[in-house]
């Protein structure tokens, strides 16, 4: 019998989710657990994978319970994953050697500093990886725990460490762990680490020297469809069903919101925005502040790029609101606060708490909130956070139309943010072009499962993928360009008080 499902784990910043799509594209079931953020300094984030690899297992048996569905109706199984983030464990017995070192840590910082110093040093990273020199990738936080945790640089030398972003440790486990688990990744995490040339598609042996960081620990780079393996049948699917598809979680939110097509572009509001524009084949290199990356790759040495824009905080400032300042107890009372001024008062928030990410990429950036009356009340500096997010958005924008020529004509969205109808209305005011939000908004599991279900015949083209791409709303651009240009001009006199704060 045919089989009737896709399913998708989204291993998050802040949680992890199991979705069951049908052919459709229809959840029909989904289970989602937290996982603790543990903060052992200032400016320091860490995960304990083997949390991360427990609470995978429970919202896998979750989803199924939930939805009453038989592992036999499951045809393939995606993986989407917070990228990044970095795990280092021993082969033989599963066990990490420390934490897993989130994305917005920033530990390298002064090793990333040093670094950016060197004559040439950036453009060099930028033309192997298409990124940045930035304490976001995972080469830095491996070669931090090579050097700081005992014994680990010897281990990985002798062969008994793997490292893995959490696809890759996700993988591991549902294919058996130290008996017999598959190191892999795929090209779009893999472009992520600083380690994999972007033009060969390869691990790039002069970076992996300069890092200091052995070839052996590295996964397998696998098309981001692809039959990887197989779950064991004494694993939380109870089945030995295909693994196929891996997408980095930004990534898989292009192929879930269906941006095959060059100049088509996705945004996604959580808690930092990350927004990727399709450039196709070609690796181009930026030269506005924006990274090029893997957005995918459906065969074996071949990869379809996008230019990316990654803002650090986006939601995570309506998060300090509501969790530092108290100012609400939900995030989605931001929207009603922001309603009851018709203006922020004048004031701009640049909420560069890890520094400043695209298009300045400046680690010694932090946060401010400039034009201070005493007039100003809460209700502005909540409406002046919801516009701190369309403005990074406006700056990305911007560069991806200086790099590429081509003006955006419309917007997808999506993201845990994209419900406030308020912030998609400012967001079309300031971008002066369409903001359009599909039907469904987990488009981060949906690509996933579409690149697993792409794999084994259960989907058989792009264009049928295409197809099940519905609108929910449309936000049409009502401001007047003099208005949106003036607004603009303060946000860029803010982000200068924000620049170079640390010396
Ligand atoms: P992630 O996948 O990064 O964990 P989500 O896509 O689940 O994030 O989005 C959650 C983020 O969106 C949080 O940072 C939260 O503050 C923000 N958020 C959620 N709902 C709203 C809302 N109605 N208005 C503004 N921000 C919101």
């Amino acid at each position: 019998m045919a089989k009737k499902y896709v399913a998708a784990i989204d291993q998050g910043t802040t949680s992890t989710r199991c979705m069951i799509f049908d052919r459709e594209g229809n959840p029909i079931s989904s289970s989602q657990m937290e996982h603790e953020q543990i903060y052992p300094h200032p400016g320091w984030v860490e995960h304990d994978p083997m949390e991360i690899w427990s609470r995978t297992q429970d919202v896998i048996r979750g989803a199924l319970e939930k939805g009453n569905v038989d592992p036999n109706d499951i045809a393939a199984i995606g993986i989407t994953n917070q990228r990044e983030t970095t795990v280092v464990w021993d082969k033989n017995t599963g066990k990490p050697v420390y934490n897993a070192i989130v994305w917005q840590c920033m530990r390298t910082q002064d090793f990333c500093l040093e670094w950016e110093k060197e004559p040439g040093a950036n453009e060099k990273v930028n033309q192997k990886t298409g990124l940045v020199i930035s304490t976001y990738f995972s080469g830095p936080k491996i070669k931090w725990i090579l050097d700081n945790v005992p014994g680990a640089r010897e281990r990985a030398q002798k062969g008994e460490l793997l490292f893995g972003n959490i696809d890759t440790w996700v993988i591991w486990n549902l294919t058996g762990g130290p008996n017999g688990g598959v190191h892999v990744t795929d090209v779009s995490n893999a472009s992520r680490t600083m380690l994999m040339n972007i033009k060969t598609l390869q691990w790039d042996e002069e970076m992996l020297n300069f890092l200091g960081i052995p070839k052996s620990m590295l996964p397998e780079i696998k098309p981001s469809s692809h039959i990887y393996g197989y779950t064991v049948p004494n694993g939380p699917f109870r089945a030995s069903i295909p693994i196929s598809g891996d997408l980095g979680d930004q990534q898989a939110a292009v192929f879930g919101q269906v941006c095959f097509n060059v100049g088509e572009a996705k945004n996604t509001y959580g808690t930092g925005n990350f927004m990727l524009l399709n450039i196709g084949k070609t690796p181009s290199l930026s030269k506005s502040g924006l990274l090029t990356t893997v957005a995918y790759g459906l065969k074996e040495g071949e990869a379809v790029y996008a230019l990316e824009g990654s803002m650090a905080i986006t939601g995570a400032a309506i998060q300090w609101l509501r969790d530092n300042l108290r100012l609400f107890d939900d995030a989605a009372d931001s929207e009603w606060f922001a309603s009851k001024v018709k203006d922020t008062g004048g004031i701009y928030f640049v909420p560069a708490f890890s520094g400043l990410f695209a298009p300045y990429w400046d680690m010694r950036a932090r946060g401010c909130i400039v034009g201070l009356t005493r007039y100003i009340r809460k209700e502005h500096l909540i409406r002046a956070t919801l516009e701190c997010i369309c403005y990074q958005t406006l700056d990305v924008q911007r560069a991806m139309e200086a790099d590429s020529g081509v003006p955006l004509t419309e917007l997808k969205v999506d993201g845990g943010a994209v419900r406030n109808n308020l912030l998609m209305q400012l967001q079309a005011d300031l971008l002066g072009v369409p903001v359009v939000r599909p039907k469904v908004n987990e488009t981060t599991a949906l690509g996933a499962a579409y690149a697993a279900g792409l794999a084994t015949g259960f989907w058989t083209s792009l264009d049928e993928l295409k197809q099940n791409w519905k609108v929910d709303k449309r936000f049409e651009p009502t401001m007047s360009k003099e208005t949106r240009d003036e607004m603009y001009r303060g946000w860029k006199k803010a982000i200068e008080r924000a620049k170079g704060w640390i010396d």
